[in-house]
């Protein structure tokens, strides 16, 4: 765990979140700031800050498999999985998450 990590701090449950599932490697809860009707972010247990900064195949693997089950759960047949790697790719939280977004028609390319 990295301490001053909020996504650290949500899997440790020093930070409250509205969990939307989880398994014994992965957690997902619905994005504070949603941009579409469901918006899930998924992140493994495990902290590390990206995609680029991730060396671990079998961590990436969790994360993918643990996605595609949860937007199972969650009834989702259409849906986008995004991760945004790096500022100017959009990210803010620098423990490796993918977000999924469903319940709107979404547009491509993304902005
Ligand atoms: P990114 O911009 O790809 O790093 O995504 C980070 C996401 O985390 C954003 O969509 C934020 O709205 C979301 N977020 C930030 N703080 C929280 C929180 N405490 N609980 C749930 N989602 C959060
Ligand atoms: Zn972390």
């Amino acid at each position: 765990m990295a301490e001053n990590c909020l996504f650290c701090n949500i899997v440790a449950g020093a930070i409250p979140c509205q969990k939307a599932g989880e398994n014994d490697q992965v957690l997902a809860f619905h994005d504070i700031h949603p941009q579409a009707p469901t918006h899930v972010l998924v992140i493994h247990k495990t902290h590390t800050a990206s995609l680029s900064e991730s060396h671990d195949n079998a961590l990436l693997g969790d994360l993918l498999g643990g996605a595609r089950d949860i937007a199972q759960q969650l009834g989702l047949s259409d849906y986008r999985l995004v991760v945004n790697n790096g500022p100017q790719a959009g990210q803010t939280v620098f423990h490796l998450h993918a977000h999924i977004l469903a319940g709107r028609p979404l547009h491509w390319p993304p902005g």
